[in-house]
């Protein structure tokens, strides 16, 4: 009997072991915590009654900003951390690799010793011994190059906290890849794995921008590269993963409930595609309702091909992706 009508459709999902390629971890900040970390520091929180309630991409952005403000000690990301990894747990989450934005921590709080949060974020991430979790730090593209610049030197200081790649967020639509080219390459030449986040605010062009420049082994969102039949050709002869979350596209209205996901589409096109949450506290979703969401409408066989698929692109090493693919229930 498949796993999935033995168990129940939701149990079966839960039971599934999970990878969070695309998670920011700030923005898991429970909300409880965020309401006591920004009285602490008198943070405004923009929506009390409902703390994570906003209802577009510009509250959003302002709820970020206010999590990251609420985040003022290593203190508050050794909590932050700590917290992370229990409620992944509870959703057998198995390994990890999460962005970080410390540009962003410096912004806001000029005075944190940013290695010494990444210290603590480290040591909880790894409190049981076991290295299931790294680090992706995230440049943020409106902070400009040489500001990436710095976040890639940090990446390279601090591979010894588990720190494995650097990423490229912020607002994609005003701000392109093309002046980040040096930077990515000079972490490339480190050894750092290089991601980025596009396809969303913009179309294929920077889409393909982030592959052919700098060289992006996975993409977060991606979507918009269906726009262009060529760009999707590239994702799928390179095996340019997709880091797919579907309530963020909703979020920023790169795709809608009403429509069947362009996710679909990017598998049938022989893109790999992986499934995550984003900022899943921020979202009121978690990993595992994303999962459920594409099990519900591709069905529970193409989830676990997404879960192997997420093994395979994940920057593990052979050793722990075989460990990994061994937890997968049988096909
Ligand atoms: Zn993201």
């Amino acid at each position: 009997m498949h796993l999935a009508e033995g168990l129940g459709f939701d149990a079966a999902v839960h039971a599934l072991p999970k990878l969070h390629l695309h998670c920011h971890l700030e923005g898991t900040l429970r909300p409880g915590s965020f309401l006591e970390l920004a009285e602490r520091g008198g943070v405004v929180v923009p929506q009390r009654e409902r703390v994570y309630g906003f209802k577009d991409f510009p509250e959003f952005l302002l709820t970020f900003i206010a999590v990251c403000k609420a985040l003022g000690l290593p203190q508050d990301y050794a909590r932050l951390a700590r917290e992370f990894v229990a409620d992944a747990r509870k959703q057998n989450v198995v390994y990890g690799e999460l962005f970080v934005s410390p540009s962003v921590w410096k912004h806001f709080h000029p005075e944190l010793d940013i290695r010494e949060a990444l210290t603590a974020v480290s040591r909880e991430l790894n409190a049981d011994g076991e290295h299931r979790f790294s680090l992706i730090l995230d440049v943020t593209r409106n902070l400009g190059p040489e500001s990436a610049m710095r976040t890639v030197e940090l990446a390279l200081e601090t591979r010894d906290l588990g720190v494995v790649g650097i990423g490229l967020g912020g607002d994609e639509a005003r701000f392109p890849a093309e002046p980040f080219a040096e930077v990515f390459a000079l972490a490339r030449a480190g050894g750092l794995h290089a991601v980025a986040h596009a396809g969303e605010a913009a179309g294929a062009e920077s889409v393909r921008a982030a592959v052919e420049t700098l060289g992006a082994e996975r993409i977060g969102h991606g979507i918009r590269a269906l726009e262009d039949p060529r760009v999707v050709e590239l994702l799928a002869r390179k095996r340019v993963t997709l880091e797919i979350c579907p309530t963020s596209n909703f979020l920023t209205g790169t795709a809608t409930r009403e429509a069947p996901h362009p996710l679909f589409r990017l598998d049938e096109a022989g893109v790999p595609v992986v499934i995550d949450a984003d900022d899943p506290a921020l979202f009121e979703t978690s990993i595992e309702a994303e999962y459920r969401y594409v099990a519900r409408l591709g069905g529970f066989k193409m989830l676990q091909r997404f879960v192997r698929t997420a093994i395979e692109a994940s920057f593990a090493s052979m050793p722990r992706k075989q460990a990994l693919k061994g937890l997968l229930p049988e096909e």
